[in-house]
């Protein structure tokens, strides 16, 4: 009797084992999941900053004008989200992610790289059919590119 109910205390023991390592296991890819974001989030914010400094020492751009257009694009919404998508060839609409219609077969359009405002925010149509060249860079003229 001793003998199995030390056995069955071992079996327990390692399973209690094995139960920690795998969520230690489980921590440590997080962890690294979590640098790794942290990295991309960097090296984005290196771009970004490097396109607003272009912009407003090759082209004249006022800082105030980018931070507008920031905000305006903020307030739309703006995301690059998978979202679901109409099929061109039978209009039938398939789930994000997709790269086919799931109905048809028929390759769906391609996610554009810059969100399509149209599409952002049911009042940005309006905007831009009243004023096409986008209300932050209305009436900006680019300054002189240095040895451009
Ligand atoms: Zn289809």
């Amino acid at each position: 009797m001793d003998l199995f109910w030390h056995l069955y205390q071992q079996g327990r023991i390692r399973h209690a084992e094995d139960t920690a390592s795998e969520a230690r296991h489980n921590v440590r890819e997080q962890e690294l999941a979590v640098t790794e974001l942290e990295r991309q989030v960097e090296r984005l914010t290196i771009v970004v900053i490097a396109l607003a400094e272009i912009l407003r020492d090759r082209h004249g751009t006022p800082i105030e004008v980018i931070e507008a257009k920031m905000r305006e694009v903020e307030q739309r919404g703006a995301t690059l989200r998978p979202k679901a998508k109409r099929c061109d060839e039978c209009g039938r609409v398939s789930s994000p992610g997709h790269k086919n219609c799931i109905f048809c077969g028929k390759p769906l359009p391609k996610e554009p790289f810059l969100p399509d405002p149209k599409q952002q925010h049911p009042g940005a149509e309006q905007v831009s059919a009243a004023n096409p060249a986008g209300t932050a860079f209305q009436g900006e003229k680019p300054a002189d590119r240095p040895g451009g």
